[in-house]
């Protein structure tokens, strides 16, 4: 009712993300529509989605920004800012090189982020170029923003937790 649906802007695992426009303000914003059986998936016992609670709470300039969400019987609807220039991972593969200071650079607002989770007690288990995407390019400085919270959780400095989680080829082998 609220929102007009335009096209596909990607597909994951548990997710398809469409492009889409709020009626009211005609504002473009995504959508991701993440199916509930996910909830199964988790390492515990959750009955509402942590990608939610934590995408629409969270306050950081490379963290993809949640503002509203909406739910049936089989799945989640969360509204999210738009990002428009594609994943890191296709950027890296469309350029010739990248230099060391525009690595630096990204790794730089990486940590950021990471840090920022962890301050919070947040892991996020999916970090990859595939989950970073390209908010901005000025002068040669790839702005990032951090998405796909899938499989992040709480953390308690002591207990253990044990989803199989990650993508294979970039999880650690411990
Ligand atoms: P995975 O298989 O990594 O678990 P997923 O199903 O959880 O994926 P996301 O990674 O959140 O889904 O989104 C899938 C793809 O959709 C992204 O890799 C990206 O290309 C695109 N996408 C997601 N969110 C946005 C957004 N806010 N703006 C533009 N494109 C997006
Ligand atoms: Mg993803």
């Amino acid at each position: 009712d609220e929102y007009t649906i335009l096209n596909k802007l990607g597909k994951g695992s548990f997710g398809t993300v469409y492009k889409v426009e709020q009626k009211k303000s005609n504002l473009f914003r995504a959508m991701k529509v993440i199916s509930k059986e996910i909830l199964t998936y988790q390492d515990d016992d959750q009955q509402f989605l942590k990608e939610i609670e934590i995408l629409m709470k969270q306050d950081h300039i490379n963290i993809l920004k949640g503002y509203e969400y909406f739910e049936d019987n089989l799945n989640y609807y969360l509204i999210t800012e738009l990002i428009t220039k594609g994943e890191l991972y296709e950027y890296i593969l469309n350029c010739d090189k990248i230099d060391e200071a525009q690595v630096r650079y990204i790794f730089k607002q990486l940590i950021s982020v990471v840090s920022y989770l962890h301050k919070n007690q947040i892991i996020h288990r999916d970090l990859k170029p595939e989950n970073i995407l390209v908010d901005s390019v000025i002068d040669n400085n790839i702005n990032i923003k951090v998405i796909d919270f899938g499989t992040c959780n709480f953390f308690k400095k002591g207990k253990n937790l044990n989803l199989q989680g990650g993508s294979p080829y970039y999880i650690a082998p411990e």
